[in-house]
């Protein structure tokens, strides 16, 4: 399409382009705008003002006449010949702010929209925002603020800027984008005028799109009552016989089903589908040639809960079955969670149907981690803090059961208080992001793969300025997850999620400061002391006391005065942090023992010195931290 006709194709949409004029270019030009802008309409120049196509400022009918010779002959000079077709516009030259605005078909995220700060600098600069075709008003407001250009509004130098300016544009861009068969298109400038945004250069590509459609699952994949485990085995070297110990102290009831076993811990083995009662859940831990024939008969025979741990599918070039997984899910209205997964976790039943090494505790974390490894390490490290968790899912190659299918089974669950994620590639994003939206309970994502390459097109802006890792941020971000940096952060941050206000009480100045830097830069507020807190502090510090949160209790600060500093400010609410460095008077033991309290949270800055300090907190399965940067870790 040539530039003229985009301009109509906006003008269907309600979105404002220039008054212009369409030449041949034999015709004679004129126009009664002025001042005017003259431009070369031919699909042999994408970027205009690179070839001198684009001449701004024209106040008459006789700068027309000159401005056309000199692009002609610019255009020349670029080895560009015109011929019958190409058209010249002519438009009236409009004042603004210049914006952008892009849109992009991702092969993950489907339509997604680009908006921000336009001009020639866009690829440097990279002020865009995300924008979902189904984000309504708020979400389009919260991706346009993570822009710098968004600072302009309200006002700024004593002009006003409208907000719901950008939200009709876009809105208007949503509508278009998704009626029409374009998978790129550009505006670069959009230009904000008092009476709205005015598109006044338009590139558009057309062509297929494929959407993904998502199915209704009737079955909660966290239904486990009666659970059976496909390959359990009396070998302590194979994975089956460690889902079998694992599962076996549940309140689920658990069948084992092994070709080759008659009893397994006291238990009779079923040797294969047909014999077995009816049960709720399989799990599959055969080799990866049985797999497909048995969910086959595990869908006739009408069990919903699949999970296939064998490996040997997608990920080792088998993607023929893995499709067939797939297809045998919508068959039988499975939720086949895996392959190629470490299990899943379910309190309610203290169900665990993992082979992870440790006792998993209950509590109020679900984890949900794509990678079994990733998954298998933040377990351990829960389980030497006593950190519990209400589900887990370890979702594996994601042939049916994804991510967006894990924050809608995760709702009704009161056990979860926290949806945390480890994810790698994404499947289906619009149906992630639409759960997301819906979802009553606070989301973290932790996203590996930061460093893919950014798309390449040469054809418009979009490709360059969309970095696959900042688009699923921004996207996962305006739809009110929260994005974490650390991996670390998925198991330890959501126990301490409740608390907003922070207080530290030190022994050192420089080590608190660094710590509220940390504890600010992570969105918590520190708390501040009151007059008479400030009064009976007076009493038993030092007179060089901070007089401030951080309560800086002076160097030579033993464990009694520690103690006297946090009988006078323990509060339930506040996430407290003991900091304490190595000073020849310090008595670090006796300082551990007042950590007594879930919300009391030793910083013992150092290391030689603390050894056995830090040893108690290990064996009493304290959160602690000897350092100051991976305190971030849980705020
Ligand atoms: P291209 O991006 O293909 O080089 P544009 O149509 O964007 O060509 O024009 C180049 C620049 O000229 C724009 O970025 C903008 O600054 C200016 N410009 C173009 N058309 C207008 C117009 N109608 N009003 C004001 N400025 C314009
Ligand atoms: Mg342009």
């Amino acid at each position: 399409m040539q530039e003229f006709e985009l301009y109509q194709l906006l003008e269907r949409y309600g979105i404002k382009v220039p008054k212009y004029k369409v030449f041949d270019i034999d015709q004679e030009f004129f126009f009664d705008h002025f001042p005017c802008v003259l431009k070369i309409d031919s699909p042999k120049v994408v970027h205009k003002s690179d070839v001198g196509g684009v001449r701004v400022g024209i106040y008459s009918n006789e700068e027309l006449q000159e401005a056309k010779y000199e692009i002609l002959d610019s255009l020349q000079k670029h080895g560009i010949f015109l011929e019958l077709g190409d058209k010249f516009i002519v438009e009236e030259e409009v004042h603004g702010e210049e914006f952008y605005i892009g849109g992009l078909f991702d092969p993950i995220f489907e339509e997604v929209l680009l908006f921000g700060k336009g001009g020639v600098l866009i690829e440097v600069e990279k002020d865009v925002c995300y924008i979902d075709t189904e984000a309504d008003e708020k979400e389009i407001v919260k991706s346009f603020k993570t822009t710098k250009i968004s600072k302009l509004f309200p006002k700024f130098r004593g002009k006003e800027y409208k907000i719901e300016y950008v939200v009709d544009v876009v809105q208007k861009f949503q509508k278009l984008f998704t009626s029409e068969p374009i998978v790129e298109f550009d505006v670069n400038p959009l230009i904000y005028t008092d009476e709205g945004f005015v598109a006044v250069d338009v590139r558009m590509r057309q062509g297929p799109k494929s959407h993904f459609e998502d199915r209704k699952r009737s079955e909660d994949i966290f239904h486990n009552d009666r659970v059976a485990i496909f390959g359990a085995t009396d070998n302590p070297k194979k994975v089956g016989y460690a889902l079998a110990k694992n599962a076996l102290s549940s309140k689920a009831t658990i069948y084992f089903v092994n070709p080759r076993l008659n009893e397994l811990f006291g238990q009779k083995v079923y040797h294969d589908v047909d014999e077995l009662p009816p049960i709720d859940t399989a799990v599959l831990a055969i080799p990866a040639k049985y797999v497909l024939d048995t969910v086959e008969k595990l869908g006739q025979k009408g069990v919903k809960n699949i999970v296939v741990i064998s490996a040997g599918f997608k990920e080792s070039g088998n993607e023929e079955a893995e499709e067939r997984l797939a297809q045998l899910a919508k068959q039988y209205d499975l939720n086949i969670l895996g392959p190629n997964c470490l299990g899943l976790y379910n309190s309610q039943k203290e169900l665990n149907l993992t082979f992870a090494a440790d006792t998993i505790r209950p509590g109020s974390i679900a984890l949900v981690s794509q990678s079994g490894a990733v998954l298998a390490a933040l377990i351990d490290k829960a389980a030497s803090y006593s950190i519990g968790f209400s589900h887990i899912l370890s979702m594996g190659n994601m042939a049916d059961f994804d991510f967006g299918d894990a924050v809608h089974a995760l709702q009704d669950k009161p056990q979860c208080k926290s949806i945390n994620i480890y994810a790698e590639g994404l499947r289906h994003g619009k149906k992630f992001l639409h759960q997301i939206r819906k979802s009553t309970k606070p989301i973290f994502i932790y996203k590996a793969g930061k460093t893919k390459a950014a798309q390449k097109a040469a054809f418009s802006h979009t490709g360059n300025i969309s970095g696959s890792y900042e688009m699923l941020i921004g996207l996962c971000h305006s739809v009110g997850a929260t994005i974490k940096k650390d991996i670390d952060e998925l198991i330890f941050a959501p126990a301490f999620e409740e608390y907003e206000e922070v207080l530290i009480i030190t022994n050192a100045g420089g080590p608190g400061t660094i710590l509220t830097d940390i504890v600010v830069q992570n969105g918590k507020k520190m708390y501040e002391l009151g007059q008479e807190e400030m009064e009976r502090l007076d009493q038993v510090l030092p007179s060089t006391w901070s007089k401030n949160n951080p309560v800086d209790i002076i160097g030579d600060a033993t464990s009694e005065r520690y103690k006297a500093a946090l009988d006078i400010l323990y509060k339930p609410e506040l996430l407290i942090f003991v900091l304490v460095t190595p000073q020849f008077m310090t008595d670090g033991e006796n300082i551990a023992k007042l950590i007594d309290r879930p919300n009391l949270i030793p910083v013992f800055f150092g290391n030689e010195s603390f050894k056995e300090v830090f040893e108690h907190f290990q064996r009493q399965h304290i959160v602690y931290f000897n350092d100051l940067e991976n305190v971030a870790n849980i705020l």
